[in-house]
This record gives structure tokens, sequence and C-alpha cells, in this order.
């Protein structure tokens, strides 16, 4: 996954334009800056790469989370349901606007179960919000049909899966609104960055007045533009913004790659009948970030995560007993540890963590492993690693 591996000249070069103006600011500035707007044209390059009307860049994915919801006006109180295997960003970026993130089940798409989110609707669900996770999809066409059946929105996290497909559509652009991740360890990278992504012209508008304290942006003069409503600063620097643009125009190589090294570390694994891989909804195309795969159970999985360290394999990830990425570690939530006050609203609506269990999804992530995908790998490397793996995870058998 990481397009820090792929870090080079081309880069370099659109870092360079930005250096020799010293423009690092996305707005105004329109004479010193030399026709160099790397900012727009990484939206341009995403709206022609992902096939969207609209990008709006941000300086992080969990602005770009944040900013999906409240340009289609979720807020205080309102129910969002999300899975319960995510990055934590995804209920900060709720809870950031006062609403409540109701965690769901997961299946072995690894995200969200389709029976589980239709238990969760209630009448304060505003937003249903499928994480894309490592690389794949939820089953946006069953996620579809209950957002039209109750009225809901469907915002697509789709942070780590840039380039995946759904029935023909680029992942993040199937919903209402759509967030990308440009992180340092994201297929793209700007070093911090993130995009929301939208067919729909008012979601569009609001971000782009949203994310610069909700200013017009019409006229040449910042300081006499209007300001329709209030926003915040998730803004882009154009030094961050320039390293994606070079990477974004690479993702079609950077997809070939992890779809080729991919490709090699599954047919290993294939070959070892305990082993199981992660299902991909029909009509859906992974982006080939992560190779995910299930081991017959939680001490399987255990065991298997021993042997591929021991073979001297890196970039595997056991999530059952990663702090990170699942709620069996999420105790700062749980527990409702906050700096500050949080609504009384919002502390009821997450009174349920302290009581509700996971199982279906322990079952599943307990017996998952998923493993990262270099785009650095020689060819001979990732046959090596096959090899290793193959022998390592069969041993246990
Ligand atoms: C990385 C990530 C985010 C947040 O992105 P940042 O750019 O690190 O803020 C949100 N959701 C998911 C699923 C992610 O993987």
């Amino acid at each position: 996954m990481p397009g820090f591996e792929m870090f080079g000249d081309l880069e370099r070069q659109e870092v360079n334009d930005v250096l020799n103006t010293g423009v690092l600011m996305r707005y105004g500035f329109d004479g010193m800056r030399q026709g160099h707007w790397k900012a727009k044209e990484l939206e341009s390059e995403l709206q022609k790469q992902l096939n969207v009307k609209h990008v709006q860049v941000v300086n992080s994915g969990t602005s770009a989370v944040t900013m999906a919801l409240a340009v289609a006006g979720v807020g205080a109180g309102d129910e969002v349901i999300m899975p319960c295997f995510t990055f934590v960003a995804s209920f900060e970026a709720i809870m950031m606007l006062g609403a409540i993130p109701i965690l769901v089940d997961i299946d072995d798409t690894l995200t969200l179960d389709i029976k589980a989110v239709e238990a969760a609707i209630t009448s304060k669900t505003k937003a249903i919000m499928p994480v894309h996770m490592c690389g794949s999809m939820a089953d946006l066409d069953a996620l579809k049909a209950i957002c039209d059946e109750h009225k809901l929105l469907l915002i697509e996290d789709a942070c780590q899966a840039i380039g995946g497909t759904y029935k023909g559509k680029a992942l993040g652009t199937y919903g209402d609104v759509g967030c990308f991740s440009f992180d340092y360890v994201k297929t793209v990278t700007c070093g911090e960055g993130g995009a929301v992504v939208t067919n729909n012209d008012d979601y569009h508008k609001n971000a782009d007045h949203y994310s610069d304290h909700g200013h017009d942006h019409v006229g040449y003069d910042r300081g006499a533009e209007e300001h329709p409503f209030l926003g915040y600063n998730f803004r882009i620097s154009e030094l961050n913004a320039a390293v994606g643009l070079a990477q974004a125009r690479r993702l079609p190589e950077f997809l070939e790659i992890q779809k080729k090294n991919y490709t090699i570390l599954r047919e290993a694994l294939e070959t070892i009948p305990q082993v199981h891989f992660r299902i991909v909804p029909d009509g859906g195309e992974e982006s080939y970030a992560f190779l995910n795969f299930f081991l017959p159970d939680l001490e399987a999985a255990r065991q298997a995560m021993t042997a591929l360290k021991s073979a001297g394999i890196d970039g595997c990830f056991h999530y059952y007993d990663n702090n990170w990425h699942y709620v069996r570690k999420w105790d700062h939530l749980k527990q409702l540890k906050t700096l500050h006050p949080l609504s009384k609203e919002l502390e009821a609506g997450l009174s349920y963590l302290k009581t509700k269990s996971f199982d279906q999804s322990d079952l599943y992530i307990g017996r998952n492993i998923s493993c990262l995908i270099k785009m650095s790998w020689t060819e001979e490397q990732v046959h090596e690693r096959a090899e290793k793996m193959k022998t390592a995870i069969a041993s246990l058998f």
C-alpha cells in the first residue's frame, strides 16, 4: 500500500515548483504563484481518475470523514451506523460533529454486516458509513437499498481502498459522499492529506466553503469574501498537495504493482486448504492494498502470526490483538475518556458501548490476518516471501 515507497523525482519536481514560488497556500496570491495550483490540480487529477464530478482536497483523511458527514448535514444527536472494525478516525469524525457513532458487527467481507445494519436503525439514524477496510468493500447495493428505504445518507470511508471499484464505479463515488486519506501510509500519500468526493453539487459547494472557514471563494479579494455559513480550517498546504499530485498521477501504476504482488502471495496461500480468503461482494474489485485471509480459529491465527514472525515476514496484522483497528481495544471510547465534556446527548448515546458485545466480529477478526502489499518489493522478493508464508502457515496443520 504505502505510496511513500515510490517517493522520487516526480514528487520532488512538484514540490520544487511550490518552493520556487514560495506560495504555500492553496488560495490567492495569484500573481506570485506563476501558474502553480497544486491543490486544484490534484483535485482535477482525482476527478479524472475516479470519474467523479467533484473533489475537495483537505489536510487529512480524518478531516475528510468529518467533512463528508458535515457537508451532508449530519450533526448533533444524529446516529451514524459504522463498523466495529475500522480506524479510530471513523468514530472521532462522527463525535467531532456531536453525532453518535453506532458500532455494528462486520461479516466475512471485513466490512458492515447487512443484517447488523438493519437491526441498528432507529428514528435518530441519519447515515450509514461503510468503511472499505484493507482495500475491499462493503456490499454497497444492499446498503443503498437500506438507505433508500429509510431515507438515510450513504457515506463511504474509502480511505484504505483508493483504486478499488464496485460495479464499475470507483469506491468512494457510489454513495452520497466519499472520503479518502493521503496520510503517509496510504496508497497515495501527500505526507498528510485527504479528499472528499461527491457527484452532488450542493455537497461540493458546502465542502469548498466549510473547509475554509465558510469562505465563499467569490472574487479575487479574500478579505472581502462572504461567509454563507460557519466553517473550519481543513485546508491542505500546497507542499502536501504537490506530493499528492505526483502520486495521484501514478495511481494506475501503483494499482498494477499491488495487483501483481497480491496475486503471487494469494496463489501461494491458496494451496493451503485451511486458509480462506476475505469475501469480495459480487461486482467488486479490490485495490489489492492488502491480502486478507482467515485461519480456522483464533488459536490458529495467533500461531500463524508467530510462525510468520519467525520466518522474518513483517507487515502482517492480527487486528484482534492490535489496539488501533478493532473495538476490542477501544477502551478510551468505551469509557468516554475525553479531555473536555461531551454533550449529555452524546454521552447517553454512547452508553450502549459499556455492555454491547461483538461476538460475530470477534469470530471473524480473531481468525483474520491482514498482510500489507508493498510496492517496492522486487518480483524475486515477492516470490521468496510467498514461499516463506506458505511454509510458515502450512507448518501449523
Ligand atoms: C487512515 C484512515 C483514516 C484517517 O486518515 P488520516 O489521514 O490518517 O487522518 C480514516 N479512515 C480509515 C479507514 C483510515 O484507514
